[in-house]
């Protein structure tokens, strides 16, 4: 559509002034600029020699009817075109993900220091070849189908293709209302934020798959948030994290089409999903969405095992929240266990303690289920009855991977009946290590652990301390830390936000400039009752 190529490039490009109040990138078109989502040669210092593109996501499907920005009811689609709100007041530069930057989005470091790449980051600018879109997705919220959610603050700004050809989809979190936004403000706080960009980018590290994080900016726009939903509303400051993921599409992105009976659409845009991001399957294999199911499964339940093996809680596990790619998505009021503890809830709204940690195993299954549920228009009854049996598999395909990741944080190779105990043994005491001495069981498992040791076939203790301290981190972001890290930006002082950035790059490695900060450590005295809350 002749519209979708020109809108985006006249805003880039300075028909903006008279659209939206807003300039181009640069003064006219560079010869340089390579063709949108391809890559250029080398490094962009400058954002006019960068590109995006949308194509890809609005070429395959039928785009919302509706342009004008106000929240309702969308149906037959996967995408409404809707722009970002930019802040009124100043933005700053919280912090980079360097290795982002360069690595992922192929662009030199020092383009951070141009206000280019401040008005892009905080959704001012629109980058050539961008179409911003909202994604329409529905989602079963605390067990119940919520029906429509959607993009409510974010905008998938376009797709990158890199260097090394891989493709990446672009979205600010945080930048204002679209027509998913029901009641909410669209935007998103600095406290949340810092959590999401720091979290986001150390699973990254410690081997989790997970969206990444490329940068972080705060406002001097008021936001209001009831933190605690008691009635004590404070005024908080709007932030926006871009955040990057091969795909954002959710369980909840396949839910809705079959709640509406969009049939049609449904196929569509799984065909595109396989396609797109499970290679292995091949277009015409008619089971195909067999396949898909099998992987999902198997790839959550990994994902799940991998959360388990550092004590992470996401804390909202909804199907709107579970990425079909199986990668850790919308870091909300997560959570990392201080000591062992099934029962531990990250998130202080949720009264039932339906996402305990010591649920998610299970909440998994459930969102699988509900993933089978919206497929099933697509399968036959062969098919349906082999779902069904592929779902059966995922707790002892769960329970496998997860006894595989706990030998490997002890050091054990081969196979021995009584390996699940002495797991079990550490998981009671897990993080407090220094503790572990005083259980009235531990000389006993001791004995244990070192008969076990011996019978690791041509192992040595040099080998087996490589390997443990390469599975088992030092540093993890734990509540406190990333509390300390807000309540400084909160003052703009962005020092802690970037060096737990760094930190946590390297977290099976000691670092002086974390332990002089304590990251090792006990939480303070002061982070004992912490609460982190859905309010964000
Ligand atoms: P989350 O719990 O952040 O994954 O969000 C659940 C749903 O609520 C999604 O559809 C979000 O887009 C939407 N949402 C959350 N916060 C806001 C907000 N401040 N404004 C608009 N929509 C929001
Ligand atoms: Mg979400």
């Amino acid at each position: 559509m002749w519209w979708r190529r020109w809108l985006p490039a006249c805003l880039a490009w300075g028909c903006a002034a008279a659209l939206c109040g807003s300039r181009g990138l640069c003064p006219a078109p560079n010869a340089s600029r390579p063709e949108p989502g391809q890559c250029p040669r080398r490094r962009a210092a400058e954002l006019c020699a960068w590109a995006l593109s949308s194509d890809s996501l609005l070429d395959p499907f039928p785009v919302d009817v509706i342009q004008e920005n106000y929240v309702r009811n969308v149906k037959n689609c996967i995408f409404s075109i809707v722009y970002p709100t930019p802040f009124k007041s100043r933005v700053r530069l919280v912090a980079v993900s360097e290795d982002v930057l360069e690595n992922i989005l192929d662009l030199d470091v020092s383009v951070k220091g141009s206000s280019d790449f401040l008005e892009f980051v905080s959704g001012a600018k629109v980058i050539f070849g961008s179409v911003p879109l909202a994604h329409r997705y529905g989602g079963h919220q605390f067990g119940s189908w919520a029906g429509q959610l959607g993009d409510g603050r974010a905008h998938l700004i376009g797709v990158y293709t890199n260097r090394h050809g891989e493709r990446w989809e672009l979205q600010l979190k945080g930048s204002g209302k679209t027509p998913y936004s029901r009641n909410g403000d669209g935007r998103a706080l600095l406290r949340s934020s810092v959590r999401e960009f720091l979290c986001s980018e150390a699973m990254h590290y410690l081997g989790i798959p997970t969206s990444r994080a490329a940068s972080l900016i705060v406002s001097d726009d008021d936001v209001w948030r009831d933190q605690f939903y008691n009635g004590n509303i404070k005024k908080e400051r709007g932030a926006i994290v871009l955040r990057l993921a091969k795909s954002w599409f959710r369980i909840g992105s396949l839910e809705i089409l079959t709640h509406s009976g969009e049939l049609d659409l449904l196929r569509r845009l799984l065909d595109f999903i396989i396609q797109e991001h499970f290679p292995s399957i091949a277009m015409n294999d008619s089971n195909r969405y067999l396949e898909f199911f099998s992987t999902v499964v198997s790839e959550t339940a990994n994902l799940i095992a991998m959360w388990m093996s550092v004590g992470f809680a996401h804390g909202v596990c909804n199907t709107d929240n579970f990425s079909l790619l199986s990668i850790t998505i919308d870091y909300g009021p997560f959570g990392f266990m201080d000591s062992y503890d099934p029962n531990f809830v990250p998130n202080t709204s949720d009264d039932e303690r339906k996402y305990k940690i010591g649920n998610q195993a299970s909440v998994g299954l459930f969102n699988l289920s509900k993933l089978l549920q919206a497929l099933k228009p697509l399968l036959d009854p062969r098919q349906n009855q082999l779902a069904s049996q592929i779902l059966e598999g995922y707790g002892e395909y769960y329970y496998s991977r997860f006894t595989e990741l706990f030998k490997t944080k002890l050091g054990l190779l081969g196979e021995n009946e009584n390996d699940n105990f002495l797991i079990a043994f550490l998981l009671k005491e897990f993080r407090a290590l220094q503790d572990l001495g005083k259980h009235k069981l531990f000389s006993e498992w001791v004995t244990m652990y070192l008969l076990r040791l011996n019978s690791n076939k041509g192992d040595s203790d040099t080998k087996r301390r490589t390997r443990m301290t390469t599975v088992n981190p030092r540093y993890i972001l734990r509540n406190w830390m990333a509390e300390s890290a807000v309540q400084k930006a909160n003052l703009n002082d962005f020092s802690e936000v970037q060096l737990l950035e760094q930190v946590l790059q390297h977290p099976f490695q000691r670092q002086e400039a974390a332990e002089r900060a304590g990251y090792s450590l006990h939480p303070p005295a002061w982070a004992k009752h912490l609460k982190v809350s859905c309010s964000s």
